[in-house]
């Protein structure tokens, strides 16, 4: 009975609060590897957030006419099967659920007003810091977050434009990408370590970055 008394101690006790601190982490993740998860990880640790979303792009303009991209259903589910081995973080499917073309404006439009509250810090690789202001809608982009910088290995130093408020997060440099990953899919190379072998498991389960011949 004193179990009961202390855990039933009043309605809403244990209703999960709001995150009020919330991290947005875009890409298109093809696939998500070890570089995402340790900025996501380390990012939510040092600006002590409440959650980091990784949030899957569903057509991204950056990359579109450059090279064929694995659905976006596909992408999600590695983004979701790697977020489940880390506190704090998860998979975000927002832009799928929204369609067409990805646009971080209106990502942070929706999930200002899913969450109306909270403070929003959006994640950018020093690669891609200074093209802020080429994003859609930039202003918007600029008013509804704070940007937060991370070093990318052999591309550091990138920082928004003149204007931009940012912070910078130190994290490990890991010199990995999905170009390479891919590339090592296709020919047959080991994934282990780069990729969590929960993703893993889903790259082979779905058949995915296998050459066509
Ligand atoms: P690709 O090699 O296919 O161009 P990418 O890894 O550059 O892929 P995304 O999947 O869109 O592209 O990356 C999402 C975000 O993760 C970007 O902000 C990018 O700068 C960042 N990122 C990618 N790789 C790393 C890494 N090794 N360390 C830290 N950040 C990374």
């Amino acid at each position: 009975m004193a179990r009961e008394l202390t855990d039933d101690a009043g309605p809403g006790d244990n209703q999960p609060t709001a995150p009020q601190r919330i991290g947005v982490f875009g890409g298109t993740f093809d696939p998500p590897h070890i570089g995402h998860f340790a900025t996501a990880v380390n990012v939510a640790a040092e600006l002590d957030l409440d959650q980091m979303l990784l949030v899957v792009a569903n057509s991204p303009w950056q990359k579109l006419g450059t090279r064929p991209i694995t659905p976006a259903e596909d992408r999600y589910a590695m983004v979701a099967a790697g977020a489940a081995l880390f506190e704090l973080v998860e998979a975000s499917r927002i832009e799928l659920d929204r369609g067409g073309e990805t646009y971080s404006a209106d990502t942070l439009e929706e999930l200002r007003e899913l969450h109306p509250t909270a403070e929003l810090f959006l994640v950018v690789g020093s690669d891609a810091a200074d093209g802020l202001d080429t994003w859609k809608r930039p202003d918007v982009v600029r008013e509804l977050a704070t940007i937060v910088v991370v070093d990318r290995a052999g591309r550091e130093g990138g920082v928004p434009p003149q204007g931009w408020n940012y912070v910078k997060v130190d994290t490990p440099r890991l010199e990995v990408s999905s170009s390479d990953l891919r590339r090592r899919a296709e020919v047959g190379d080991p994934l282990d370590v780069l990729i969590p072998a929960a993703v893993i498991d889903v790259i082979r389960g779905r058949s995915l970055y296998r050459r066509h011949d």
